[in-house]
């Protein structure tokens, strides 16, 4: 690990790494938190016709009086026949509004009187939604690139698709390694620990909108590890390994990624937690050497890999980007950047971070408990004051 690089080069040759996975129909029932490959156009007006926003009467608009009321119009049920002077239909929200009518006046401004209604003033185009005021037939409604949210899923029915094109969820295989390796629920051996990062990588995975396609524990030897990463290789468009990766006599994943021809990008980040980083690829196959302790693990995966996922669903990797004000000056580190475990809240001035309680090594998974962004401080002497903005990057 000569020379390390800079977190936001190592980004950078992550980036330019990246290439597009290829897109694919997914029904809207399954589209959640799905990026679309598509711009979707609406081929109908929504409302798809002119409505009444109240129940009430259509009729056409002019000074108070008397009106026979000569039908209804219901939601689903349209009248069968036009207002005329001198006559108004009863209208229930959502109904379309018949024929003739040029206004609606709601029920509780009315007085029944017998199989007419008195009705007041009214202005024409009162009380009813125009046909294409929330979406023009032929406008774009949602954009390629875009993660679907609730609200997209709603505006994609509304415009009645039942799929929309999106990017295949990238495949990933997720690899621990350590022979003091134990799984939750088995009882610990001595000299063993639980593998923690199984389950936190895992969830970030999934979290970053990718599939677990393999997941497997991993012995401290050449060939197991060689094996679990060409098996992980075939299986996957991106392989994550933690732990193993380092320059110690029992660490064999960078041995066996270059036996397999995985091409190195870099290896070494300037980077407090998470400087024994590694990034290759194989054809278009990403690969990450991740370091085994559990807050580097899931540090460097929220700054390498995330964007990558993002990235390959054609999505935009830096929108978990953003600045906030620290709330309490933080020692910087000679040399290296820091991510600091921080809890983002909105203060009287704008976005403000505050670290977690407690000690923040980087084998105090504790530590991530609470954050919810990671604030980026850059090397340098002396601290970064409180109130200086920096770079945060939410979790
Ligand atoms: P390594 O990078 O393999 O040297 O591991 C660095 C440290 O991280 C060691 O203390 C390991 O025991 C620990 N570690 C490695 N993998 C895991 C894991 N899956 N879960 C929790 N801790 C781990
Ligand atoms: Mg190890």
């Amino acid at each position: 690990m000569a020379d390390l690089i800079p977190v936001a080069e190592a980004r950078t040759r992550v980036l330019e790494a990246v290439g597009r996975l290829p897109a694919e129909p997914v029904t809207l029932a399954d589209a959640l938190g799905r990026v679309l490959a598509e711009d979707v156009e609406s081929a109908i007006s929504v409302p798809p016709f002119d409505s009444s926003a109240m129940d009430g009467y259509a009729l056409i608009a002019g000074p108070a009086g008397e009106l026979e009321v000569i039908a209804e119009a219901r939601a689903g049920h349209p009248a069968q026949m036009a207002v005329r002077s001198g006559t108004a239909i009863a209208i229930s929200t959502g109904a379309a509004v018949p024929e003739g009518a040029t206004a609606v006046v709601p029920v509780e401004r009315t007085e029944a009187a017998g199989a007419a209604v008195r009705v007041p003033d009214t202005e024409p185009g009162a009380n009813i939604r125009r046909a294409g005021e929330d979406i023009a037939a032929g406008e774009t409604v949602l954009r390629a690139g875009e993660a679907l949210e609730p609200a997209g899923l709603g505006v994609a029915a509304s415009v009645g698709r039942d799929s929309l094109s999106c990017a295949r969820r990238p495949r990933m295989a997720l690899l621990v390694t350590g022979d003091e390796l134990t799984d939750p629920g088995e009882p610990l051996a001595p000299g063993g620990i639980y593998s923690s990062n199984s389950y936190a990588l895992a969830g970030q995975v999934e979290r970053a909108g990718a599939t677990l396609a393999m997941r497997e524990r991993v012995a401290d030897t050449a060939e197991a590890t060689r094996a679990a990463l060409d098996a992980a290789l075939d299986e996957a468009d991106v392989v994550v390994v933690s732990g193993g990766v380092s320059v110690g006599p029992h660490d064999h994943v960078k041995g066996a990624l270059a036996e397999l021809g995985v091409k190195q990008h870099f290896w070494g980040v300037s980077l407090r937690p998470g400087k024994p980083v590694w990034f290759g690829t194989l054809g278009d196959k990403l690969v990450f050497g991740l370091p085994g302790n559990p807050v580097s693990a899931m540090v460097t995966f929220q700054l390498f890999v995330r964007p990558a996922l993002a990235a390959l669903q054609g999505a935009d990797p830096s929108i978990s980007r953003t600045a906030a004000r620290l709330d309490q000056a933080v020692a910087r580190n000679p040399r290296r950047e820091q991510a600091v475990r921080v809890r983002l809240a909105a203060g009287h001035d704008g976005w403000r971070v505050s670290p977690t309680k407690g000690a923040q090594g980087s084998h105090v998974l504790t530590s991530m408990l609470g954050a919810n962004a990671l604030a980026l401080i850059a090397p340098g002497e002396g601290e970064a004051s409180a109130g200086e903005l920096v770079e945060v990057e939410l979790l």
